[in-house]
């Protein structure tokens, strides 16, 4: 089956034709009729299976022409790079249309994104927070919506936008087609959906879990910290293989600590990415990773999920998800369509219980390989690793200190004071020889 196979329009198709794209993927071809049909849809499906055209397309296919300026598509996104990936997928794939879209999210200007809304448009791409500030300030009219997508929905819940999802959700036209879409059907999706959605029929890219099969997985078990951050640096020293390399590390913090030490290593070859860093220097970091003159990315799980880069030759992860989901999730940034991919996870033995919960998803055992021999395998522990002793009431004992040799200079005559309490009638015996009382008070 090809595109024009589907009741696709010809502008688009000659669109697709200009984007390379011949034949539809799983999710692409289930979702087209199913959308078509009007029904509320819920799509499971990771990025890397072409989820993104698997809404645009039939969307796009029930698009009028109108002289309305208010849109008749709504996508939510959860983060300001997704609005700006999707919004060039529907230039791209409007590019014979007169469809006018634009992305908004927060952290842009708001006055710029106001007046794009105002001048007018037929599709619009936001994420929650940034979309009820246009909702509350009027300046977006809903009535014209027609089509609603919210993408990485398990994403949103994730990141604690329910309240907002509930919010935009109320405030927009009832009559409408909702399509979701999410990596995987938590327990959170399936309440947003039976509360909002009218009996949605489901499609499904691959069962939840299941990795791409062009993605090589492999581990190295690491004895500590330090002895990964040797691995990663000898890893990356050959440019040639490690050519795009997009490295997870659990925080923000851990992915500076990376950064700062790498950056030493391979100056101006290497980037960082994740929620602390302001707006531009994310977009430029990604473009940068995106158009190669940075050969390593170093981010976090939010940031990088959904993030579609193609070419990523490696996956490193740093350490092993708690969210075995996420291991899925950081792996696909790799293996992107038909080009294969490797993904190499370092795996120290405190994070054995993670990897087993990702293998029991994934029902596949990461294969593991021996470590390089000239690795250097440290001994020194990082501040996490160290263990702590404890107390049977559970305080940490600090060590004893050493029996401690006179110090180096006499103390003064001051510091040596000892604060002993006297009692006054001592005192008072000191310097006139026998107890003196005090005074009684008065009135006594
Ligand atoms: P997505 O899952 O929407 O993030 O898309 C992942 C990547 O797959 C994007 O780079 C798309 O351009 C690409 N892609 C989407 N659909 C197709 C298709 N039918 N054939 C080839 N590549 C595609």
């Amino acid at each position: 089956m090809t595109f024009e196979d589907l009741n696709i329009k010809r502008p688009v198709l000659n669109a697709l034709s200009d984007m390379g794209l011949v034949t539809p993927t799983t999710i692409q071809e289930r979702a087209f009729s199913v959308v078509m049909s009007g029904c509320d849809v819920i799509g499971i499906a990771q990025t890397g299976t072409g989820k993104t055209l698997a809404y645009l397309l039939p969307c796009l296919r029930q698009w009028t022409f109108t002289k309305d300026t208010a849109p008749q598509i709504l996508i939510l996104v959860p983060t300001r790079e997704l609005v700006v990936q999707v919004v060039e997928q529907v230039k791209k794939l409007s590019a014979y249309m007169s469809v006018r879209v634009e992305g908004v999210y927060g952290g842009g200007n708001i006055n710029t994104q106001s007046a794009q809304i105002e001048a007018g448009l037929d599709v619009l791409v936001a994420t929650p927070g940034r979309l009820i500030d246009f909702l509350l300030r009027g300046t977006l009219k809903t009535k014209s919506i027609k089509h609603l997508v919210i993408d990485e929905v398990d994403e949103m819940l994730t990141l604690g936008f329910r309240p907002q999802l509930t919010t935009i959700l109320d405030l927009l036209p009832k009559k409408r087609q909702n399509l979701m879409f999410s990596a995987t059907m938590s327990d959170e999706v399936e309440s947003l959906i039976s509360v909002f959605f009218n009996h949605p029929t489901k499609i499904e890219a691959a069962p939840t879990g299941t990795p791409l099969e062009n993605i090589e997985q492999t581990g190295y078990a690491v004895p500590n910290f330090n002895t990964k951050v040797n691995l990663l640096e000898m890893l990356l020293s050959d440019a040639t293989v490690f050519s795009k390399v997009l490295v997870f590390a659990a925080t923000k913090k851990l992915a500076d600590a990376l950064y700062e030490k790498l950056a030493l290593q391979f100056p101006e070859t290497i980037g960082v990415i994740h929620s602390n860093k302001d707006q531009s220097y994310r977009f430029r970091s990604v473009n940068n990773f995106k158009d190669g003159s940075f050969r390593v990315l170093i981010a976090t799980d939010i940031i990088a999920r959904g993030l579609d880069i193609s070419d990523v030759t490696h996956v490193i992860n740093f350490d092993v998800p708690d969210v075995p989901e996420n291991y899925i999730h950081r792996i696909g940034r790799t293996g992107r369509y038909d080009k294969r991919g490797i993904a190499i996870t370092f795996i120290t033995p405190s994070e054995s219980e993670n990897q087993a919960a990702i293998e029991g998803l994934m029902k596949f055992a990461i294969p593991m390989l021996e470590l390089p021999e000239d690795l250097e395998i440290s001994t020194v522990l990082s501040h996490d690793e160290i263990p702590e002793i404890k107390m049977p009431f559970g305080k940490s004992r600090t060590p004893k200190s050493e029996a401690k040799g006179p110090a180096f200079h006499e103390k003064s005559k001051k510091n040596q004071k000892v604060n002993v309490k006297v009692r006054h009638s001592e005192k008072m015996r000191a310097k006139y020889g026998k107890p003196k009382k005090r005074k009684p008070k008065e009135g006594k």
